[in-house]
């Protein structure tokens, strides 16, 4: 027998997937990356939350639209009718696991009948300039700010609505803003969440989730930029697996990959929620440390180094990894700022691996063995 839940257990339970969807926070930070669960917790979330919204909006919707056919108001009636089909389609979607039916085309359909069904309740009821506020309000602002406004907007005008109408029609008019303001904030929500996640794969490597290389080029660059204007320092870490083809060799290529995500992790582990860890290529990675000069940088390179070395990332092999140390200061561009580290990191291999090299100006220097 399963014990219930305490309270706050259900709250959370409520809360998580209208959180997930209704959060615009930006993209998800390396370190909270956890690869296929995340992934998966994340879709599974948004399909719960768009279903409970869909139904939400289909229990307020349906009495509306019948009392339209009723009323003998057919444009808005047929159109209601059109969203109502759309959104039970998808809640049956949704409900067997698979992706709501969200194209580009629908999203602009539905938008159509939005408009359509808001300019006909505006006319019939003298309310024209309410709904399309509603509709554009989500639309307009694209923030959580844009919810409470939509609310304010219904608290503000119900005391009118029902001064205007008798409390049968009154409480028609109030529901059908209420749809007409949430069908707008859901596609604004829905689009935004696809277009955020778009964003966010641009910029990820697949396969450990580190940031991408092109990423890199853009977060170097302000790094660069705030050098030059505000002389705050900032260090990048040049990192290469040592040997690393050999753990393909004799472990096979699986467990190489799963090398690379446990170093990206360790790298993750060792540096701060501000600082940002870069996959640069096959077997190399990137961190850039923000506000941090040489000499603290050498320390969190040290801390890496040591923890893949203790790490027994490849069972059976010992993995090692070098790497070069450059901090903005010896930098005369991106590109200069990168192909010292690279150059410090052709050292770190050239004098045996496993270990960190600070890039000075003209020349390079050893640090440890
Ligand atoms: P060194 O110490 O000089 O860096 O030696 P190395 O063997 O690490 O260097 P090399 O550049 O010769 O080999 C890198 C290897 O990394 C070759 C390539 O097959 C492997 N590699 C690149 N990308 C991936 C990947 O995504 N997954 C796996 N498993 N291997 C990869
Ligand atoms: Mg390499
Ligand atoms: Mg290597």
């Amino acid at each position: 027998m399963s014990a219930s839940p305490p309270s706050s257990a259900w709250l959370q339970w409520l809360k998580r997937p209208f959180l997930t969807v209704f959060s615009l926070q930006g993209f998800q930070r390396r370190r909270e990356f956890d690869g296929d669960r995340f992934e998966q917790v994340m879709v599974n979330n948004r399909r719960v939350a768009y279903r409970y919204v869909l139904m939400a909006i289909a229990v307020m919707l349906a009495p509306i639209d019948a009392h339209n056919f009723y009323a003998g108001h057919y444009i808005p009636a047929f159109a209601g009718l059109f969203l109502l089909a759309l959104f039970l389609f998808n809640i049956v979607l949704l409900a067997r696991d698979r992706e709501p039916f969200l194209s580009p085309p629908t999203v602009l359909l539905m938008t159509l009948f939005l408009v359509l069904l808001s300019l006909a309740y505006g006319l019939s009821y003298n309310l024209y300039w309410i709904y399309p506020l509603l509709v554009a309000l989500p639309v307009l602002l694209k923030t959580r700010v844009s919810v409470w406004l939509g609310i304010l907007v219904g608290v503000v005008v119900t005391p009118f609505v029902f001064m205007r109408f008798d409390s049968s029609t009154a409480i028609i008019v109030c529901m059908s803003m209420v749809h007409t303001w949430l069908i707008s904030a859901w596609l604004m929500f829905a689009v935004s969440e696809q277009s955020r996640r778009l964003s966010e794969l641009a910029i990820t490597d697949p396969l450990t989730g580190a940031f991408n290389r092109r990423h890199l080029q853009r977060e170097a660059r302000k790094a660069f930029k705030i050098w030059r204007s505000e002389g705050r320092p900032a260090t990048l870490l040049l990192l290469d697996v040592d040997y690393f083809k050999d753990v393909n060799d004799s472990l096979g290529h699986d467990a190489g990959d799963r090398v690379l995500c446990s170093i990206v992790d360790i790298i993750c582990d060792r540096t701060r929620q501000k600082d940002a860890v870069f996959r640069y290529g096959g077997e190399e990675f990137v961190a850039l440390l923000l506000e941090t000069g040489e000499a603290d940088a050498i320390q969190v390179a040290e801390d890496i180094r040591t923890a893949v070395l203790a790490a027994d990332v490849a069972p059976t092999l010992e993995t090692t990894v070098s790497i070069g140390v450059c901090d903005v200061t010896q930098a005369k561009s991106i590109d200069h700022w990168l192909s010292q580290c690279d150059r410090a990191l052709y050292q770190a291999k050239a004098e045996g691996r496993n270990r960190v090299v600070i890039a000075t100006p003209g020349a390079v220097q050893g640090r440890h063995v």
